[in-house]
Order: structure tokens, then sequence, then C-alpha cells
């Protein structure tokens, strides 16, 4: 996917020394913008708080939505968002991380062992475990935003339903806009006597 500046300017570190606040880095002058690391661990924050969020709701305040799906079929089905974004989020970051990783992932993102635990537990030294945090972070970042065919980033998309970026080719069948029911509301009427 391509990355625009557009994009990354929003949340990108503004003290960032490698991209001075842009958000996006060239390798050479001429060649292929990619994203700073500053943007990508912004992103993780992002969809990290979202999941923390959604873990500490009531299990009873979780809702259930009525969604369109696209398609000729145009089927309607109940979804439960909340749980599958928490679902969504633990089983992409087990497939994307390596079993190094995904130990120090469960322990400190998902339990909540600080540093000093996740260290002792691990049997590693302050400095590995903070490369590693951050080397987490940068990957799980541009995963959540690069997944295809819907990605976790931007969380309104994948909340609200509406997708703003084209789809890849491929998935031509589907409709990037979800449809909307046309069908009026016709309340029951009978004439008072
Ligand atoms: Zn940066």
């Amino acid at each position: 996917m391509q990355w625009s500046r557009s994009e990354t300017i929003a949340i990108s570190k503004t003290s960032c020394t490698l991209c001075q606040g842009d958000g996006l880095r060239r390798t050479t002058r001429s060649g292929e913008a990619h994203p700073c690391n500053c943007v990508l661990r912004s992103i993780f924050r992002a969809c990290f708080s979202r999941f923390r969020y959604c873990a500490s709701k009531e299990k009873y305040m979780s809702r259930i939505t009525l969604e369109y799906s696209s398609g000729k079929d145009q089927k309607r089905s109940y979804a439960r968002r909340d749980e599958d974004y928490m679902a969504d989020f633990c089983l992409v970051s087990k497939r994307s991380l390596d079993d190094f990783e995904y130990k120090i992932f469960r322990y400190h993102f998902l339990l909540g062992a600080d540093w000093k635990l996740c260290c002792r537990q691990l049997k590693i030294d302050r400095g590995t475990f903070f490369h590693a945090v951050y080397r987490i972070q940068q990957r799980l970042g541009r995963v959540f935003r690069e997944l295809e065919p819907f990605s976790l980033y931007p969380l309104n998309e994948y909340f609200g339903g509406v997708i703003q970026k084209s789809l890849p080719e491929g998935w031509s069948m589907v409709s990037a806009q979800p449809a909307r029911s046309k069908s009026t509301l016709h309340p029951p009427l009978r004439r008072i006597a």
C-alpha cells in the first residue's frame, strides 16, 4: 500500500529526529516513501488503547449492531464489534510476531506485567526488553494499517463500517460502501372509528 503524507503527518511525533515530524522517510531521494517508526508506534498505541477500552467495558455494555453486508445478496447480519475487534487484535498479533516477541506482547500488553516482572520471568535485561517492545509496536503498527482487505486502523473505518480507501485488486465484487436500506418505514395505521 501507498503511505501518504496527509495520513502520517497527523500522527507523527513532532520532535522526531528521523522524519522531523513529517511521518514519511525515503531511503534515497527518488525512492519510495515509507512510514517512520514514530508513526507505526502511534498506530499501535491507538489500536492498543481501543483494545483496552473494549476489554474494560462491562459485558452488558457490549452492543449488538445490525450490519448490511455488501455484494449482490445484500444480507443483513448481527455483529458484536467490540468482541470482533479484540479477537482480531490478539490473533493478528500472534500471527505477526515470533515466539519470543509474542511472549513479551502477552505478558506486557495483554496481562499488564511491568518491565521488571517481564525481565525476571524471561531472564532478559532491561535493554533487550525495551528494544523488543519498540520492535513489537513498530511491526504491529504496520500490520494493523496494511492488513487486507480490511485493516484494524483507522479505527473509525473498522467500527464505523465506512471504507474510504480503495480495495485491493481481486476484491472487485465487494462494494466499498456498505449498502443502505432503501425501503421506507411504513408504520401500521388504522382508521379510528
Ligand atoms: Zn518520525
